[in-house]
């Protein structure tokens, strides 16, 4: 597991004073992860089960948590659940089961930032830690405030919003898509785009995920009237997806 990793830490990431929580309960994963990071000098902290994990991951600091589904215990969707409730912020990756498509859906239903599919490669992995790290730790983009129409509006500093009477809540990388969407707003932007720019994957990374797509099915259920029909949140067929708000008609 640890051949060839030596060279896939970008240089410029310091990851001196990064925290990481792992929590897997396969012995050979856990431990693969933990030697992988402790070795590129990241902060490591780690759990074998689900109620470990919970504690840790909701009395603890850290910068990114790596959450396995299957757990004995608390599962890493429950997990995943009652961080959210705490935290918005908390950067997650779910390590799912392969051919898990439900368990994606899920997972970033739940709020994970993102999900590595088992078997992953240490490469994969660490790219897409380094990736969501990056914008974890990046400023946000500057509107602070996106009306979609009179009823429909999004406060991005507050991860809140409005549809209608109704209150609305959303996760740092929910807000970031809508915020690099709305800043964009004269055009469609391309998953590859998105990827690239709001979860920080380099261009070169392989692009098969359906994390992108996810975000905007769940973006949709929050913001839409109809989810099935969207009027703001927009698909633009061969081209990516275009935030409509006020702003454009005015
Ligand atoms: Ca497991």
């Amino acid at each position: 597991m640890l051949d060839s990793i030596s060279h896939c830490f970008n240089e410029t990431v310091m990851p001196k004073d990064t925290h990481i929580l792992i929590v897997e309960d396969e012995p050979a994963i856990r431990m693969g992860l933990i030697d992988v990071f402790v070795y590129h000098g990241y902060q490591v902290d780690f759990a074998d089960n689900g109620e470990e994990g919970l504690e840790k991951a909701l009395t603890g600091q850290f910068d990114l948590i790596l959450l396995d589904v299957m757990l004995p215990g608390i599962n890493g969707f429950d997990i995943c659940n009652r961080i959210r409730e705490q935290s918005r912020d908390q950067a997650i990756i779910m390590l799912t089961a392969k051919g898990g498509d439900e368990d994606i859906i899920k997972g970033l239903s739940l709020g994970a930032d993102d999900y590595v599919s088992k078997p992953f490669s240490v490469a994969q992995l660490v790219l897409r830690v380094q990736a969501v790290l990056r914008r974890s730790q990046s400023e946000s983009e500057q509107n602070t405030t996106i009306i979609l129409d009179d009823d429909y509006t999004i406060d991005c500093l507050n991860l809140s919003g409005k549809a209608g009477a109704e209150t609305l809540s959303f996760t740092r990388r929910e807000i970031d898509l809508l915020q690099y969407l709305h800043a964009h707003s004269e055009r469609p932007v391309s998953r590859e785009e998105l990827l690239h720019k709001v979860w920080g994957y380099a261009n070169d990374v392989d692009l098969e995920t359906r994390t992108v797509d996810i975000h905007v099915a769940k973006l949709r259920r929050k913001i839409e009237k109809d989810s099935s029909a969207p009027a703001f949140l927009v698909t633009v067929r061969g081209a990516g997806y275009r935030l409509h708000s006020q702003a454009d008609n005015e």
